[in-house]
């Protein structure tokens, strides 16, 4: 899997073809890593913003009638849907990470737990379509979206296991791995998301998605109530975002939520950019490493972008020594890594920088470093900018309630998008 912006970019125009009415016919299918050609498989490269949502929808409704391609610029927006819902409501992800710990920490106590733990994450359940998905999730960092669904789900309601170790699992695992998508669909399909609805896999169901490859039927549970309700959670006002002055020293920091700085920032008229430098992985907020596919991937991902933004702006992009984003750092959370911090802040400092221009840290393993950073850079006169795309600005205030509602202004975002050059 090439980790750059090419690379998704060669993808995204292959599946061009593909993304209108034929996707929607042919995209729940399941079958097998060989046969793909139904789905983009873009996931990758848009989480990290290689490839970002409103250049994907632009392609595509270049390319076919917007009815012929509603519901793939629909499933691009899902993406944008939750991570809106995620901002608006970071007690999901606190609670998920907490969740995480307690029941890791009950792995250590209870043995039966912790066997049926380890039988579902290395595939010896001797449910064949389980165990063939739990290969694939760990050999290629990758599910197709059904197989996440019936995994979520026959992982909570048939091996009955906590769903924030299966969470847990996709996330360090999964290529594409975001805290939003991630954590709320878990929560949907248990049914803590939309209250009371959950996900049940049906053996029927995923016979014919699979196209017969497995039929596990009498061996899922496909009559287990929801999930117990958890407490409300919270919900707090959007950030404002932040704008950078023009005219000071600026020091570009390009993170793993948003990897195309030049759509970003290179086109603002009189920022003084003297120095750039790539946030190392931040972790997954787990109390285990990440897959090795994920980790290779986003690494590249780092390089690639540091790279651009070379090339774009003639800097040199500072991703070694103290930033070297090879360097494992400690299970995050919602920590904030403090060797990382007092790095970055060393950094700024070097290159007499005024301000420290950033994408904005979406809820996720991300935000507590920029949550300390900004403090830790003040107490040197130093700003930290957060920027956010219009994109985001534009759509997430929409995306406090349920989807549904969002998925009536998509129409209104993408003709805003095409209008206002909403890639920036
Ligand atoms: C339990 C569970 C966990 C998931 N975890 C993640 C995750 O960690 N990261 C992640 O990116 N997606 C996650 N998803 C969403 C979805 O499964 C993947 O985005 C999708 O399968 C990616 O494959 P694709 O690129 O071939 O999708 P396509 O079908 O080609 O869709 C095009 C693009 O739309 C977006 N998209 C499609 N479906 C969804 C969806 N349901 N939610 C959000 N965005 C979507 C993706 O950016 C995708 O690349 C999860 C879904 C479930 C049910």
């Amino acid at each position: 899997m090439g980790a750059t912006r090419t690379e998704g970019l060669a993808r995204l125009h292959a599946f061009l073809p593909h993304a209108g009415r034929d996707y929607a016919a042919r995209r729940n299918h399941d079958h097998g890593p060989q046969v793909r050609g139904n789905v983009s498989g873009l996931s990758p490269w848009i989480r990290h913003r290689l490839v970002t949502e409103p250049e994907v929808a632009a392609a595509v409704l270049a390319r076919h009638a917007p009815s012929a391609c509603a519901k793939f610029v629909q499933e691009v927006c899902w993406r944008t849907y939750w991570k809106g819902w995620l901002e608006q409501h970071p007690d999901a992800w606190t609670r998920y990470c907490a969740g995480v710990d307690a029941q890791a920490a009950r792995l250590h106590r209870e043995a039966a737990l912790a066997d049926r733990y380890s039988q579902a994450v290395e595939g010896r359940t001797g449910l064949a379509c389980f165990d063939a998905w739990a290969a694939e999730l760990v050999a290629t960092g990758y599910l197709h979206n059904h197989a996440r669904m019936w995994m979520a789900s026959i992982w909570i309601f048939t091996l009955k296991l906590p769903w924030e170790l299966g969470a847990d699992w996709f996330l360090r695992h999964l290529a594409d791995g975001d805290p939003a998508s991630n954590t709320l669909s878990w929560r949907w399909v248990g049914g803590l998301q939309t209250r009371g609805k959950h996900y049940l896999a049906r053996a029927e169901n995923i016979a014919e998605y699979t196209g017969g490859r497995f039929d596990p039927r009498g061996d899922l549970d496909e009559k287990a109530p929801p999930l117990p309700p958890d407490a409300p959670v919270d919900s707090r006002p959007l950030r404002s975002p932040s704008s950078p002055l023009p005219g000071v020293r600026s020091g570009l920091l390009t993170t793993l939520d948003d990897l195309h700085p030049e759509s970003a920032f290179a086109a603002m008229p009189g920022i003084e950019w003297v120095a750039a430098a790539v946030a190392p992985e931040s972790g997954t907020g787990s109390p285990w490493p990440a897959g090795p596919v994920a980790l290779a991937f986003r690494a590249a991902a780092l390089a690639d972008a540091g790279w651009r933004w070379g090339a774009a702006t003639g800097l040199a992009v500072d991703a070694g020594g103290a930033l070297d984003p090879d360097t494992e750092v400690a299970p995050s959370g919602n920590r904030a890594p403090a060797d990382t911090v007092a790095a970055v802040v060393d950094w700024a400092r070097a290159r007499d920088l005024r301000q420290v221009v950033a994408p904005h840290a979406c809820v996720g393993p991300t935000r507590p470093l920029l949550d300390a950073l900004g403090p830790a850079l003040a107490a040197h006169g130093i700003v930290l900018v957060q920027w956010q795309r219009r994109w985001d600005a534009a759509a997430w205030p929409h995306a406090s309630r349920g989807f549904f509602h969002f998925r009536d202004r998509i129409g209104q975002l993408t003709a805003d998008c095409a209008a206002m050059n909403l890639s920036a």
